[in-house]
């Protein structure tokens, strides 16, 4: 059985005093017998704010992104390190936006995706197809580039260590939620494509569901067999909302 995983990404939203709502909000509300894991990814600068407000409740932080630097003169980056010595246990990596407006490569990713793993950080490596891709009918093979990029890189092993996302791009932020049977019908795709290399790997790994998830649609997306948890970023700014997401998980 893989436990859930529901991660809030919070992108560039917050400022301290929504932060202390927010997180006195969910930590308020966090039932001590709930089944998921439970993660926030919020700004980088807030990361030790947040932690602070988290205090002993059983949530954990995460970054939005990394370098695939160790150190040195990269202005403007974070490396894994800093992260973890923050506190964090996670990472994204390779978001849908840091592809697209950040020219983010495949092989970036994977590069990302190494240093996270070298750090002790888990990596939740994010796929997708964009709509033009889906309705072109090349949804699977986007997927598997993506996901090729990092298995080619540093081995398929590698990913007893890594946390899927498959976020399709048409879903994220708009509303539109990938119906449950479209995004199981990836999300076992995903593992199939993960076993042909590695039975064990592909039975333990988690794989989330993001793109537009909310508390009216999560019972169904997490009934699904192969959708792990969920990466949610707007019904993440909302305690109620993300609360009653991870209830559902
Ligand atoms: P959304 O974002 O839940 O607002 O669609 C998901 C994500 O980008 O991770």
């Amino acid at each position: 059985m893989r436990t859930k995983l529901i991660a809030g990404n919070w992108k560039m939203h917050g400022s301290k005093s929504f932060i202390e709502t927010l997180m006195n909000g969910m930590t308020g509300q966090l039932n001590a017998a709930m089944k998921s894991d439970v993660l926030v990814c919020p700004p980088t600068i807030y990361i030790p704010l947040v932690k602070n407000l988290i205090g002993d409740k059983a949530i954990a932080v995460g970054g939005q992104d990394l370098s695939e630097q160790e150190q040195g003169a990269y202005t403007g980056e974070i490396s894994g390190d800093m992260l973890k010595d923050n506190g964090c246990q996670y990472v994204i990596v390779g978001h849908s936006e840091r592809r697209s407006l950040y020219c983010e490569t495949d092989i970036l990713v994977a590069h990302k995706t190494g240093k996270a793993i070298e750090c002790g950080l888990t990596p939740i490596l994010c796929v997708g197809e964009t709509l033009e891709q889906r309705e072109k009918g090349t949804t699977m093979q986007v997927v598997e580039q993506q996901l090729d990029a990092v298995i080619d890189t540093l081995g398929i092993d590698a990913f007893a260590n890594i946390v899927v996302a498959y976020e399709p791009v048409w879903a994220i932020g708009t509303g539109v939620t990938a119906s449950p049977d479209q995004a199981q019908e990836v999300h076992s795709a995903i593992r199939a494509h993960l076993r042909n290399k590695s039975a064990q790997v592909a039975e333990s790994i988690k794989i989330l569901y993001g793109g537009s998830m909310k508390a009216a649609n999560a019972e169904e997306l997490l009934a699904q067999p192969d959708i792990d948890g969920g990466l949610i970023g707007g019904a993440s700014l909302k305690a109620d909302e993300f609360i009653a997401i991870c209830n559902i998980a």
